[in-house]
């Protein structure tokens, strides 16, 4: 579900005094909940409610929504994750069984959104893509930096088929075909634990607030200075962090797929996390970043790694014909220019067209 590289955001979170294009002199009210999980930083910033007349009680309120907040996502860590042998996610992958096996709503429901968007995608988003992501060393496991011989990419692929895991939605739980299929839901994780923070903040009395966790995000009603909530997408340059487009939302969520951060190079070669399920190899293109707007994150943060392994001519089709809002990046082969393409529906998010 993380990795070391994640500690690096793919959005920047923009905030006023860092830019001169949003300077203005109103005290900004937000309150800011910052932590680390899934190998990267979480930040809630929200504008305390007033309830009954009374204000916020600033540090214990925003403490005690802080341990809620820990606690849930420790709790979704262990649902869901592959970096922990005892999730339940982990128990399911290591079970050689191909029963049903009774697991959570939560888990069942977020291997049926999985499998529906390898429908769509017809197996270039596969959420069994495990074994190869393992195999490169983008796994739980630490980074090998090696390049997997042919013999055990073949291998690894066989194991991999969307078509071999099943899920029930009624009776939560899921089934495999063979003991070989391994789930990874890195590509959506995050996405999920975005959208269950925004739920308990709300539930909180909050209707203002920017959740982030790496580089996905949600956002409701406006910031502390009474202004949409504002958001810069990075520049695709590995190592550096350049503020590209900046985009506002007020009630959406954003993610950010990317080849530029987590990759190995090896003889000139950037191998990245994003694996090609029908090569094994991870996706060697131009398309560097893709960004997607959507209500719920856990849809944008499954939809833009889709994207990222369909590239930019069938994921743009793809894109255009379910109306999404999405933004391409891709780099020119000296690595040196960029290149952007978007859809209509993205191109509404686009608060100033450029800032550098
Ligand atoms: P990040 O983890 O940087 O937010 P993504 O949301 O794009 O980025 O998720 C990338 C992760 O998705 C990889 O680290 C890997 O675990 C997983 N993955 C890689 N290739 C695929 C694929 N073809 N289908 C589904 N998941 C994939
Ligand atoms: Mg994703």
């Amino acid at each position: 579900m993380h990795s070391f590289f994640l500690q690096f955001l793919t959005i920047l979170l923009i905030t006023c005094n860092l830019l001169s294009a949003c300077k203005n002199e109103q005290i900004d009210q937000s309150v800011q909940i910052v932590g680390f999980t899934m190998g990267t930083n979480y930040k809630i910033s929200f504008i305390p409610p007033r309830s009954t007349g009374k204000l916020w009680q600033s540090s214990i309120q925003t403490e005690l929504l802080k341990n809620s907040v820990e606690e849930l996502l420790e709790h979704i860590n262990k649902q869901m994750s592959t970096y922990d042998v005892g999730s339940e996610l982990s128990r399911f992958n290591h079970n050689n069984s191909t029963s049903w096996l009774a697991v959570s709503p939560e888990l069942s429901s977020l291997v049926a959104e999985g499998l529906r968007i390898s429908e769509i995608t017809h197996g270039a988003y596969d959420i069994t893509v495990g074994p190869l992501v393992n195999l490169w060393g983008f796994g739980p496991e630490s980074h090998r930096d090696q390049i997997p011989s042919d013999t055990a990419i073949i291998q690894s692929r066989a194991q991999v088929g969307y078509w071999h895991l099943h899920t029930n939605l009624v009776s939560p739980s899921i089934k495999k075909d063979h003991p070989g299929i391994y789930i990874d839901l890195s590509s959506l994780a995050k996405g999920y634990a975005v959208d269950q923070l925004a739920q308990l903040v709300e539930t909180n009395g909050i209707q203002n607030y920017l959740v982030s966790i790496g580089g996905d995000l949600r956002a409701k009603g406006h910031n502390g200075k009474n202004q949409p909530w504002t958001v810069a997408i990075e520049q695709p340059v590995p190592g550096q962090h350049i503020v590209g487009r900046l985009i506002q939302i007020s009630d959406h969520s954003v993610s950010t797929a990317g080849s530029y951060r987590n990759y190995f190079e090896k003889n000139g070669q950037k191998y990245s996390h994003v694996i090609n399920p029908h090569t094994g190899q991870p996706v060697l293109q131009a398309l560097v970043s893709v960004t997607v707007i959507s209500d719920t994150d856990m849809e944008a943060d499954t939809i833009d790694t889709a994207l990222m392994v369909l590239g930019s001519e069938d994921g743009f089709k793809l894109a255009t014909e379910h109306h999404l809002a999405a933004l391409f990046i891709l780099v020119s082969p000296d690595g040196k220019r960029f290149q952007e393409i978007y859809t209509p529906e993205f191109e509404s998010f686009l608060a100033i067209s450029r800032i550098n």
